[in-house]
């Protein structure tokens, strides 16, 4: 009777976990078809849709559509339209467009703000210098994104910055529970040490000034990650060209396909 006991309960525990992993991990099934304004937009604004194979920009598309199933967008004192949901998932899938199966699970809510926002979220005042940020605490699942840079960095094809994109890789970064610039969930155990030590040596040539790399990545190996992940994204080629022992390393840690 006891082992009779011990068979009904396992599988009666095996049951509800499995319908709990089940749970979990549904994903929003699109049936939709991608609407074209998202389309218009992609093919406008987004280099880095424009210079993908008819499959991947097909699968680009649909994964914009399930980020956009599972993280809700919020307009704070701002509407949210078309072009700001598309750059906002675009910025989220760009840094993992080679992990098929990547969601953002800590990820609810994009807060959305019309210019910069200072620590305590009000957007007036004289501290309205930040662009974007990942929540800690209470906002431990929120982004707030400023909407005017949002835009900009998608207007501005010359420039190495977009905030959208420097945010969503915190969060890739994240992923092993510290923001660190070691986005240990994703890279290779060997290239680990490489990559710490190519980063205190570059944060130094910017302490240096001897760097075109935004300071703002000398910050810590964080905020490093983020900004020279954001010159990887938004400059490829010029990075390559003048980095490319930093491109070289990056490439691994996205998976990036030589070519593609
Ligand atoms: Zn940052």
């Amino acid at each position: 009777m006891d082992v009779l006991l011990a068979v009904i309960l396992i599988l009666a525990v095996t049951g509800l976990l499995f319908s709990f992993l089940i749970k979990q991990r549904k994903k929003a099934v699109i049936t939709s078809p991608f609407p074209d304004a998202y389309r218009h937009i992609l093919e406008k604004q987004v280099p880095f849709y424009q210079q993908l194979n008819e499959n991947n920009k097909n699968e680009f598309e649909k994964r914009i559509q399930q980020f956009l199933e599972q993280v809700r967008i919020t307009g704070v004192k701002t509407t949210v339209e078309d072009l700001d949901k598309v750059l906002i998932a675009a910025s989220a899938i760009i840094p993992i467009f080679n992990f098929p199966g990547w969601e953002y699970i800590h990820l609810h809510e994009v807060l959305l703000y019309p210019d910069s926002f200072n620590h305590d979220f009000e957007q007036q005042g004289n501290s309205r210098n930040v662009l974007g940020m990942v929540g800690n605490g209470a906002l431990n699942h929120v982004m707030i994104l400023s909407k005017h840079q949002l835009r900009q960095a998608f207007i501005n094809k010359t420039g190495k910055e977009n905030t959208a994109i420097h945010e969503f890789v915190h969060l890739v970064d994240k992923t092993d529970g510290d923001i660190d610039g070691i986005p240990a969930f994703i890279m290779e155990r060997k290239y680990i040490q490489p990559w710490l030590q190519l980063m205190q040596h570059e944060i130094k040539l910017i302490n240096e000034d001897k760097s075109d790399i935004d300071p703002y990545g000398a910050t810590n190996e964080a905020e490093f990650f983020a900004v020279v992940s954001e010159y990887f994204f938004e400059r490829p080629k010029l990075l390559k060209e003048k980095h490319p022992e930093l491109y070289e390393l990056l490439e691994k840690i996205f998976c990036k396909q030589p070519g593609g």
